[in-house]
């Protein structure tokens, strides 16, 4: 059967590893710098406007969101980090929920780490690369954004975050525009394949 992506729904936001559904479902997690548009892309994926919240308060984030696509497997959204104003208690927060999601092998199946096409992966980034790196779970990049460069950018700008980042030849890197919607159909195709492929 195939996945009615209009059966999506929220279901709940955790902010302890206790909280975290443990069904055996798959559970795709979505991480990235706050205002990099992670909203934007699940939006985009699900074509809805106002499902995961666009331009979310940066920082006020430290929860882990659940949304259940048809019964069939989660996309979750990981609190965005990296926004500067925070306060060093909420980033102790932030670091700590991180850890435990990161631990515990039941949780995330599938790894998906959002950049910022423009730009030269930060510190952090590279941070967040390595855990998912080390969780042993599959992973792709995707370079959001991509509406904002030139042509002549794309290539180099992609060969930056592949190198900074660290990526091997194993790691797919999805070009992607929540804004317009370039590489909806390769994150989707990936998605859906990994979440038939876990049943
Ligand atoms: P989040 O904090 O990572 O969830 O980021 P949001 O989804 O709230 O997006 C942050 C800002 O970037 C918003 O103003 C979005 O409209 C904008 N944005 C997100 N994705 C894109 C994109 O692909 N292209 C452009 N031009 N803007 C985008």
């Amino acid at each position: 059967m195939p996945v009615n992506l209009q059966k999506a729904e929220f279901v709940r936001s955790a902010a302890k590893a206790g909280d975290f559904p443990r069904d055996r479902l798959p559970q795709v997690a979505f991480a990235g710098r706050s205002n990099v548009g992670k909203s934007s892309v699940i939006n985009r994926l699900l074509n809805r406007k106002n499902f995961a919240r666009v331009g979310a308060a940066p920082g006020k984030t430290t929860h882990v969101n659940y949304f259940l696509i048809d019964g069939a497997f989660y996309l979750v959204d990981l609190p965005g980090y990296g926004y500067a104003k925070v306060s060093l208690a909420e980033k102790q927060r932030w670091a700590r929920l991180m850890e435990e999601w990161f631990a515990d092998p039941e949780l995330m199946t599938l790894g998906l780490m959002i950049v910022d096409a423009r730009h030269k992966p930060t510190a952090d980034d590279c941070t967040m690369a390595r855990w998912f790196r080390d969780s042993g779970k599959p992973f792709a990049v995707v370079a959001n954004k991509l509406d904002k460069l030139r042509k002549s950018e794309i290539a180099p700008n992609l060969a930056r975050i592949r190198e900074t980042l660290e990526l091997d030849e194993t790691v797919r890197l999805i070009p992607f525009s929540a804004e317009k919607g370039e590489g909806r159909q390769a994150l989707l195709d990936l998605i859906l394949d990994h979440a038939r492929r876990q049943e």
